[in-house]
């Protein structure tokens, strides 16, 4: 499996990584070569898998076709990835992180909720967003806060108005994503009528990553394995497939509300267990072969 992920280096540069055919590359130096060799020394480089995102690249026959034609050339042994680096959220300043609730029916039932007939949509703050490996802090004075695991698309084409059979070509790719939320806040909000903008985006409370993943990777985003373990406990074990709006359809509603642009990020909801997070907890969210988004408490 082709799977990406951000990093800075050693001098913090950004760069791209991707793991391929099982061996993990800096992507950015390999593209720099394929330029000199392929292409010309203007065309575009990639230290943010936005750009790549923007680009129009985001498949795995561009990793395929780039490490194909460098191993002509030349041994991609010395692409791979040294010394000291720092992994990041694989998309960093998405213009917006959109969240799906209640879309497991069991999940909306555990918050006593009703089971909706359209999507429900809310945002989360961008600036939330952290990477796996990164602390999620918990605010003072806010009471309980949640995990939720939740599998989560990102946007690789603008569009709108988008039909539930095309939604496929506006999705880039998959990942996974921590919808941390101060549920005392939100709760508190949801009696005064308010959003739940707020309870969703205190700092650190979008763990995200650590790979993305190609769209074209998985063969079904709605036969997946959804678990979180808190300290090596499972809490929540739900399968992608309950969800009451699959992919497809909530890329198509969103699009008819608003513009979704390459890089934006869609939380497709968390199955039910979620619960409270308590300093020194290590959280871990595994969603099937994408990987495990893991981040300790403070
Ligand atoms: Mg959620």
């Amino acid at each position: 499996m082709t799977r990406v992920f951000a990093f800075v280096d050693a001098d913090n540069n950004p760069q791209v990584g991707v793991e391929w055919r099982g061996v993990t590359y800096n992507f950015t130096l390999a593209w720099d070569l394929f330029r000199q060799i392929k292409l010309d020394a203007t065309a575009p480089q990639f230290p943010f898998v936005e750009l790549l995102l923007e680009s129009g690249l985001f498949y795995s026959e561009t990793f395929d076709e780039l490490f194909e034609t460098l191993m002509e050339f030349r041994s991609i042994k010395d692409l791979r990835i040294r010394g000291h680096w720092q992994l990041r959220a694989p998309v960093q300043r998405p213009q917006k992180v959109i969240g799906i609730g209640r879309n497991y029916g069991r999940h909306a039932l555990e918050l006593g909720n009703a089971i909706p007939d359209e999507p429900v949509f809310f945002a989360k703050s961008p600036s939330s967003i952290i990477a796996s490996g990164d602390r999620i802090v918990l605010p003072k004075d806010v009471g309980r806060v949640d995990y939720e695991g939740e599998l989560a698309l990102v946007i690789g084409k603008e569009g709108q108005n988008i039909a539930p059979e095309q939604a496929g070509e506006y999705i880039a790719g998959y990942t996974i994503l921590n919808d941390v939320t101060a549920r005392d806040i939100q709760k508190q909000d949801k009696e005064k009528k308010l959003p739940w903008f707020r309870a969703k985006s205190y700092n650190t409370f979008c763990p995200l990553g650590p790979w993305l993943v190609p769209a074209g990777e998985i063969a079904d985003p709605q036969d997946v394995q959804v678990t979180v373990r808190v300290n090596d406990e499972v809490r929540q074990n739900g399968h992608t497939g309950d969800m009451l709006f699959p992919v497809n359809e909530i890329v198509a509603y969103l699009s008819r509300h608003m513009t979704l642009m390459p890089g934006d990020v869609v939380a497709t909801g968390t199955p039910e267990g979620v619960g409270p997070l308590q300093p020194g907890d290590t959280v871990e969210v595994e969603v099937g072969d994408i990987g495990v988004l893991r981040n300790p408490v403070r």
